[in-house]
């Protein structure tokens, strides 16, 4: 009998469900959807890939393709919280279903390395060829 007021109580509410797809939720803020990348932004660090937990983000900064397995993702947002560009953003809604399994790959330009300048001594040896070598020779 100690069950009586949580039977009643039970009766009388709304159901905690709903009838999806028919009834569907209206998202939350900071809702984690799907995954969407601004690959213009992208400088192609590989921050990302680091971070994810279930490894689905290949970066080839070399190729300049940034590769997702969007079936492996856990929705956790590591990926987009990690981004020192903040070019990875969620969506508020899930992916749709689909009937086949699919790479999503983008391509990109990485930023080009930045040529470093040869210290002064370096360049004053290069300079001067053969030296050392005359000496070991003994001729
Ligand atoms: S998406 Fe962000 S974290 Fe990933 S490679 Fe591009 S800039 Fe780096
Ligand atoms: S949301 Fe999480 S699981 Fe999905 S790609 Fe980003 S880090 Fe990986």
């Amino acid at each position: 009998m100690q069950f009586t007021p949580t039977v009643i109580k039970n009766l009388l509410k709304k159901p905690a469900t709903r009838k999806y797809p028919y009834e569907v939720r209206e998202p939350f803020p900071m809702y984690r959807g799907e995954l969407v990348i601004d690959i213009d932004r992208c400088i192609f660090c590989g921050m990302c890939s680091r971070k994810c937990p279930s490894q689905c983000i290949t970066v080839d900064k070399a190729a300049g393709t940034w590769q997702c397995d969007p079936h492996a993702c856990v929705y956790c947002g590591l990926c987009r919280d990690h981004c020192p560009t903040k070019c990875l953003s969620m969506k508020d809604v899930h992916r749709k279903p689909v009937t086949e399994k699919v790479t999503w790959i983008e391509h990109g330009n990485p930023p080009k390395p930045k040529v470093k300048a040869a210290p002064k001594a370096e360049a004053k040896a290069e300079a001067k060829p053969g030296k050392k070598a005359d000496k070991k020779d003994g001729k």
